[in-house]
């Protein structure tokens, strides 16, 4: 009890303070803590491509989830439960990985072929992780077709994978050329919130796409 050194109290008020992970005390608030306590890692180059204000945010959920290769595909579930049959559920044929399920796969392949005829974009291919990587050295200016190009394959994405889950978990089934409709009717009805300048891109959005853009 001796050694106890007796705190010097004086007539102010009591404060909550945080001790940051720099050792500095600061008033106690959440997002200090919450600064503290998450991990932090390198911003990616390529969040720009999925993560923008004209993204459809379960597309892009979904999109990023299917970049960081953290869709629960056959593939990956096969890594924790050896028993889990990896064929891919959309041709039965070949195992369900993300580069198959999306852009190789017969039934998605149509989809892609399809989504792609709608773009003007050199870097199409049927590896994701190319076409983020040739997306991500685009600036990112809001300039009509860099929305374009993000949204569309973020849609097919996520087009693909809920027709996956529809098969899996409901066991139902759509006619691709039904899903490619679906798909473009989609994006074509989130491209009439699109407010724009004129310009000769614009007119070759309008053209392919058979929308109207609304003008600032
Ligand atoms: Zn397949």
């Amino acid at each position: 009890m001796n050694s106890i050194i007796i705190p010097n109290l004086k007539n102010v008020d009591d404060q909550i303070l945080w001790i940051c992970n720099n050792g500095t005390k600061v008033q106690y608030s959440t997002k200090q803590v919450w600064r503290d306590l998450r991990p932090i890692v390198d911003t990616k180059r390529w969040y720009h491509v999925v993560w923008f204000t004209h993204m459809i945010p379960k597309h892009a959920f979904i999109f990023w989830l299917a970049i960081w290769d953290g869709l629960s595909t056959k593939v990956r579930v096969q890594k924790w439960n050896p028993m889990v049959d990896d064929k891919c559920c959309l041709c039965d044929q070949v195992s369900e990985s993300v580069e198959h399920l999306f852009f190789r796969c017969d039934y998605s392949k149509v989809l892609w072929e399809r989504m792609k005829s709608k773009l003007l974009f050199k870097g199409l291919t049927d590896k994701l992780q190319e076409m983020v990587e040739t997306l991500s050295n685009y600036p990112y200016k809001n300039q009509i077709w860099n929305i374009i190009n993000r949204l569309v394959i973020a849609a097919a994405v996520y087009f693909v994978w809920q027709e996956r889950n529809l098969r899996i978990l409901q066991g139902k089934k759509r006619n691709v050329q039904d899903l490619v409709e679906y798909a473009q009717s989609y994006i074509r009805v989130k491209m009439l919130t699109f407010k724009v300048n004129n310009s000769a891109a614009v007119a070759k959005a309008e053209e392919i796409w058979g929308v109207q853009f609304k003008r600032k």
